[in-house]
C-alpha cells in the first residue's frame, strides 16, 4: 500500500472559482482578496481586521515591521520551529532569542518567555505547535507585565482553541496563518495577518504592497494613476486567484478538521502500547487542529529515528520530520553560537521525532496500515 503524508483536498468549487477568475482577467488582488479577508473575519466571529497575503512569512514581516521592531532588539522564538519565525526578524536586524519548549506539548510555556525577558527585548512569537494552541492566556499575562508585544505563529492552527477561545481572537498584537499547499486549508502559497489593532492593519496594508497610500483594489475603482508613496514598502499582496481558492477552502475548514481529529483519534488508540510518546490530545476548551501528527521514539528502545524514517518509506509509507530544531541548523547554530544542550527538549524531540501522514481524505485502511507498520517495526 502506497501511503503519501499529505494530499490537499481541493474540491470543483476552487477549480470553478479559479477557472472564472481567468476569464474574468482580473487576476491579481481585486475583488476575490477583499471577499477572502471578509469571510476570514466572519469565521473568527467579526471583531478583527484580516489583510491578506501571499505567504504566512510576508504577514509574520510585515507584523514585526508594523510594531517597529528594528536593530538591537530581542525577540523571544521557540528554538522547536519552522525558520521563518526566527528569520524574519533578522529582516529587520533584530536578534531571535530561541528558547527551549515543554517536554509534552512541544510550545513554549510564560515560565519560559519570563526567563527569557531583557531589557531589549519587544515581542515573543509563541508558535501552536502541530496545531495544539499555546499557553496564550499565561504568555500574554507575562507579556503585558513586561511590556512586550505578542506576535502568533499559527501556521499550523487553522482551527485551534485554548481554553474556549480561538486562536485569532486573543489580545495579541497580531496573528498569521499559512495556506501553503500542505497546511490545513490552501491557497497554493499564502496566508493572513490578523488583528484587532487598526493602526498594525493599517501599517501591514500599506506595506504588503510597495507602501501605496491605497491598495491596487482602489485604483482598480478608479483614479489608479493618482496614488502616493508612504514607505518603501514589499510585494506581498494575495492574488485573486490564490483568494479565490481560499474563499472555498475555508468553507470546507471544519469538515477537514473534524476528519483530520477522527484520524489522530485512530492513531492514539492503534499506537497505544507502543514505546513511543504520543501527541498531547485536545479537549472540548481546547481544540488541536491536527495539522501534524507527531510521535517521538522513547531513547531505550534502541531504535534511530533516520533507519525508521527509511523503513516507513520501504513499506511504501511517507513520513516528515517537525522539526530540526533551529540550533541544529548551521546559520542558526554559527550566528548565535548555539549548543544543544542549551535546548535539551528540542534537541531530543529533533531526534526521536516522526510525523506520520494525515490529511482529510485519508482512508482508514491507510491509518490502519500505518499503525501495523509501527507495531510490526516497534513492537517487540
Ligand atoms: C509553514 C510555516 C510557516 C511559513 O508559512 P508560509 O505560508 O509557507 O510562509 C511559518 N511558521 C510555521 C511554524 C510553519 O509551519
Amino acid at each position: 500500500m502506497k501511503v503519501p503524508f499529505f494530499e490537499p483536498d481541493i474540491g470543483e468549487a476552487e477549480i470553478e472559482e479559479v477557472v472564472q477568475c481567468l476569464r474574468r482577467g482580473w487576476l491579481t488582488t481585486g475583488p476575490k482578496a477583499s471577499q477572502f479577508e471578509n469571510d476570514f473575519r466572519e469565521y473568527l466571529g467579526g471583531n478583527v481586521e484580516c489583510v491578506s497575503v501571499n505567504s504566512a512569512t510576508a504577514g509574520l514581516h510585515l507584523a514585526v515591521e508594523a510594531l517597529g521592531i528594528s536593530d538591537g532588539d530581542e525577540i523571544i522564538v521557540p528554538d522547536y520551529t519552522f525558520t521563518a519565525t526566527a528569520e524574519i526578524v533578522r529582516y529587520m536586524g533584530a536578534e531571535p532569542i530561541l528558547i527551549d519548549v515543554d517536554k509534552r506539548t512541544l510550545n513554549i510555556t510564560p515560565e519560559g518567555v519570563k526567563k527569557a525577558i531583557t531589557k531589549k527585548t519587544k515581542a515573543v512569537i509563541p508558535v501552536h505547535f502541530a496545531g495544539l494552541a499555546a499557553d496564550m492566556p499565561g504568555i500574554l499575562s507575562v507579556a503585558r507585565d513586561a511590556g512586550i508585544a505578542v506576535i502568533e505563529d499559527a501556521a499550523h492552527a487553522l482551527p485551534a482553541f485554548k481554553d474556549g477561545t480561538m486562536v485569532g481572537q486573543f489580545d495579541s498584537d497580531a496573528t498569521i496563518f499559512s495556506f501553503y499547499a500542505n497546511k490545513t486549508i490552501t491557497t497554493g502559497e499564502g496566508g493572513m495577518l490578523v488583528t484587532k489593532n487598526p493602526e498594525l492593519a493599517k501599517r501591514a496594508r500599506t506595506m504588503r504592497l510597495h507602501g501605496f497610500d491605497r491598495d491596487a483594489f482602489d485604483r482598480f475603482k478608479g483614479g489608479g494613476w493618482k496614488y502616493d508613496i508612504v514607505a518603501p514598502g514589499f510585494k506581498y499582496n494575495m492574488t485573486d486567484i490564490a483568494a479565490g481558492i481560499g474563499i472555498h477552502q475555508l468553507k470546507k475548514s471544519q469538515q477537514f478538521r473534524d476528519s483530520r481529529h477522527r484520524i489522530a483519534k485512530r492513531y492514539i488508540k492503534g499506537l497505544e502500547g507502543l514505546p513511543i510518546e504520543l501527541p498531547v490530545d485536545g479537549d472540548s476548551q481546547n481544540d488541536h487542529s491536527w495539522h501534524i501528527f507527531g510521535i517521538r521514539i522513547r531513547p531505550e528502545t534502541g531504535v534511530k529515528r533516520d533507519d525508521l524514517l527509511v523503513a516507513m518509506v520501504d513499506r511504501g509509507i511517507s513520513c516528515s520530520v517537525h522539526y530540526r530544531p533551529l540550533h541544529a541548523m548551521t546559520y542558526w547554530r554559527e550566528r548565535y553560537s548555539l549548543k544543544e544542550d542549551q535546548f535539551p527538549v528540542a534537541h531530543l524531540a529533533g531526534e526521536q521525532s516522526i510525523s506520520l501522514p494525515i490529511y482529510p481524505k485519508m482512508p482508514d485502511e491507510q491509518v490502519d496500515y500505518v499503525v501495523s507498520t509501527l507495531w510490526e517495526l516497534l513492537g517487540q
